[in-house]
């Protein structure tokens, strides 16, 4: 399946790829305020700064985590 979420902050998107997570949570512990697995929806894009936001997206080992700007999109 290719299921793909997205979670802005009017900044940047967040984009998820739960098919390619391995759950190792390397968000969870890095950015614990945005990557709430226990929660729906599991990530709250405008609990932390679009710069730690970015960090985090780049720590993800899967590649399941990517993100864009969203001026670039238009
Ligand atoms: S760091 Fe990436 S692979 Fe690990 S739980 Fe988060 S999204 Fe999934």
């Amino acid at each position: 399946m290719n299921i793909v979420k997205k979670y802005t902050n009017g900044e940047i998107t967040i984009v998820w790829k739960p098919a390619k997570c391995t759950y190792a949570a390397a968000c969870v512990r890095m950015c614990p305020e945005v990557f709430k697995p226990r929660e729906r929806p599991w990530v709250k894009p405008d609990n932390a700064s679009t710069e730690k936001i970015i960090d985090t997206v780049k720590a993800c080992p899967s590649g399941a985590l990517t993100f864009f700007y969203n001026e670039e999109q238009a």
